[in-house]
């Protein structure tokens, strides 16, 4: 499943137009599938098929509470949260293995929702997690993770991609032996993109690297990427994306024309106010790069061709 330079994301099987569903139908969702192709691998997981459920088998809800929710056969006594606690724990370290890097769920399956699973509760019904993504982000707490129908949105789908591609580059970073020294370079080379989503975030993790001495790196590991996770999934306006794009500017507009200047301050603007994508200023930005190189801009993830 793993191919060289590949991203991988685990995706909930029926919405990939497998037939795996209790009814033994599928939820395909192609143009969401689509879409995320581009960017992803697409690795199917069916809980309830991969823990030995049949198809097409009884239908099942979730009781009990959102923090302690249990599966069973609707109308029945029959309860699985067992079956699928063993399977999920046996399997989520080898997904973890294979290296994916984000993972998007069917949205309102008692095992595979993200938020909006029905809970059969003495109050009356809630909302909650599924079994199964309770575990993964049990396992794997940063693993970003989505459902089909928040995808939908272009904003939240972007913000998706963006994630997961940062929570890759994360896992490189751990598996070549992470030191403070990296993480002080990682955390440079996110400035740009931190600041789009969030100064707060920015802030906070800054003084989160500037602050470890000596303790654990594994701690320290563990609580940067819980907190950037956190800051990323804060969308990024266009007055984000606005301010950040001065700031890069601020790093090479001595050496700009005034008219190079003014066309760029005029770019920013016109994506701020709607008119032009963000790829127009970001092209200016790169090609001034390009003629006046800043080591420090070039490391920056957020201006990365690919990246956009
Ligand atoms: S929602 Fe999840 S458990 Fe249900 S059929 Fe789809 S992949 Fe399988």
């Amino acid at each position: 499943m793993e191919g060289p330079g590949k991203i991988i994301i685990g995706v909930s099987s029926c919405l990939l137009g497998n037939k795996v569903r209790y009814d033994g139908k599928s939820r395909s969702d192609l143009a969401l599938m689509r879409a995320l192709g581009k960017a992803f691998v697409l690795f199917p997981v069916c809980p309830e098929v991969e823990a030995g459920l049949s198809v097409p088998r009884e239908p099942m809800e979730l009781y009990g509470t959102p923090s302690q929710a249990r599966l069973r056969v609707i109308g029945s006594d029959i309860d699985l949260t067992g079956v699928m606690d063993h399977w999920a724990k046996k399997r989520i370290p080898v997904l973890a293995k294979q290296g994916i890097c984000g993972f998007v769920f069917k949205s309102r399956s008692p095992s595979c929702a993200v938020d909006d699973a029905v809970i059969i509760s003495e109050k009356g019904g809630q909302k909650g997690p599924g079994l199964f993504r309770s575990s993964l982000t049990e396992l794997i707490p940063p693993l970003p993770v989505a459902d089909n129908e928040d995808l939908a949105d272009a904003a939240v789908r972007e913000n998706f991609i963006e994630r997961v591609r940062v929570y890759r580059r994360w896992q490189d970073l751990c598996a070549r032996r992470p030191s403070l020294c990296k993480l002080v370079a990682f955390h440079s080379d996110h400035k740009l993109l931190i600041m789009a989503h969030s100064l707060k975030h920015y802030s906070l993790l800054g003084k989160l690297v500037a602050g470890a001495k000596g303790g654990s790196i594994r701690l320290l590991c563990d609580r940067y990427i819980a907190l950037l996770m956190e800051g990323l999934q804060l969308n990024a306006t266009r007055g984000k994306h606005a301010n950040v794009l001065q700031h890069a500017m601020g790093y090479f507009k001595n050496v700009l024309s005034a008219q190079e200047k003014q066309e760029l301050l005029n770019s920013i603007e016109q994506y701020r106010l709607g008119t032009a994508p963000l790829r127009s200023p970001l092209a200016r930005i790169r090609r001034h790069l390009r003629k006046h190189p800043d080591e420090y801009l070039l490391r920056q993830v957020y201006l990365d061709q690919q990246h956009r």
